[in-house]
């Protein structure tokens, strides 16, 4: 593979996993994508698709049954290491990413922020070429969907946290701060 792939979400997902008692959200509150790392392995190709399903799995699942009880994945995309933005959440949903809002923000980050993450712990592994270029392709997307630029945020931006990685966040300090 080598070029951005885009997998909506009933590939990743599928079909019979529908978003369960998500929130809404006013699209008009998006300011900024807020990046992320999953801390997990490296998944590349379909099994990149198997981990979408699982997270999916944990993270609906109530938290008196050991999951998360997000009502879906937290990120609204997950981007991973041979180029595949993969949809997650619906955008029209608040995210579940972070609670905490970024300085300047008078609502959390979730409210204001689309949620991406690269699947690797980004303290480990490089960030490759084409998982790169996918966050930006996401970033014209998110700019699509909004009608507007929208700013670039991180993570350990709210609260202090190691995502999205100390192998991330300096590329990430390094790019457009707008798109
Ligand atoms: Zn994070």
């Amino acid at each position: 593979m080598s070029a951005v792939q885009f997998h909506s979400r009933s590939v990743v997902i599928g079909a019979t996993r529908p978003p369960i008692s998500v929130v809404g959200r006013d699209s008009a509150l998006i300011a900024g994508v807020m990046v992320h790392h999953t801390a997990s392995p490296v998944h590349v190709g379909t099994n990149a698709h198997s981990y979408a399903k699982s997270l999916y799995d944990w993270c609906v699942r109530p938290t008196s049954q050991g999951g998360r009880g997000y009502g879906d994945i937290e990120y609204h995309a997950m981007i991973t290491q041979d180029g595949q933005i993969l949809d997650c959440r619906p955008s029209s949903a608040r995210g579940a990413h972070c609670r905490a809002p970024l300085p300047g923000f008078a609502h959390s980050a979730n409210t204001t922020h689309l949620g991406v993450a690269f699947i690797m712990n980004a303290s480990q592994t490089i960030p490759s070429y084409l998982a790169l270029e996918a966050l930006h392709v996401y970033r014209y997307l998110a700019h699509l969907y909004t009608g507007r630029p929208l700013a670039l945020a991180w993570h350990s931006q709210a609260n202090p946290t190691a995502c999205p990685g100390t192998r991330l966040a300096p590329i990430l300090a390094s790019l457009p701060s707008k798109v």
